[in-house]
């Protein structure tokens, strides 16, 4: 059976980047009754179903790093694909930039003054207050876009939370579903817990 590695791109025959569904369309049974040859399909009644984690492995192909070949039955029966996490980095790079300009104007301007040589030193003066205003609101924008940063990184990983959640309930119906290969159902066996459970 092959395991998808956690964020690993899927290539489809064409070679065009398959999104694979989060989350499949599980026939939620309490049941699935035993036919005479195998699972009997809750939906149609076809005999034998298939462990989807079977028909998946026989749809797919490896075909070297990151690229599964997949045929159409392969769309169907796929796993869940595990949600990527948020990225924690804030991105200070451009924001440092915008902050080192601002030092580097200042001594352009005072450069520009001394060589020019200018009489009027009143214009060299109001143009120095360019940086400084400059340096300082750059902080303050720094500042702001960190803390709505932060602030969204919170919810992202709330989502995040719950995202998993899902993907392991999903993940655990995948391994214990059935597929029917006459009408595509995907069917699991999911016992309500206030039924009584026998041997
Ligand atoms: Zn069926």
């Amino acid at each position: 059976m092959i395991e998808l590695d956690a964020y690993e791109p899927i290539y489809y025959q064409n070679g065009q980047q398959v999104e694979l569904q989060n989350n499949i369309g599980f026939m939620v049974v309490n049941q699935i009754v035993d036919g005479p040859v195998g699972k009997r399909c809750p939906n149609c009644n076809a005999v034998p179903m298939k462990r989807t984690s079977i028909v998946w492995a026989e749809s797919t192909q490896r075909a070297g790093h990151g690229i599964v070949v997949l045929n159409r039955l392969a769309l169907r029966v796929a796993p869940p694909r595990q949600p990527r996490p948020p990225d924690p980095r804030f991105p200070i790079e451009s924001h440092l930039k915008l902050i080192g300009a601002m030092p580097a104007l200042f001594v352009l301007v005072c450069c520009a003054g001394a060589l020019t040589n200018t009489a009027d030193t009143g214009v060299v003066t109001a143009l120095l207050w360019l940086p400084i205003l400059g340096f300082v609101a750059a902080l303050i924008w720094t500042v702001r876009s960190y803390l709505k940063f932060r602030e969204g990184l919170a919810a992202e990983q709330w989502q995040m939370g719950q995202s998993i959640a899902r993907y392991n309930r999903d993940q655990d119906r995948w391994r214990r579903s059935w597929f029917c290969g006459a009408c595509g159902t995907v069917a699991v066996e999911e016992p309500s817990p206030t039924a009584t459970p026998t041997g």
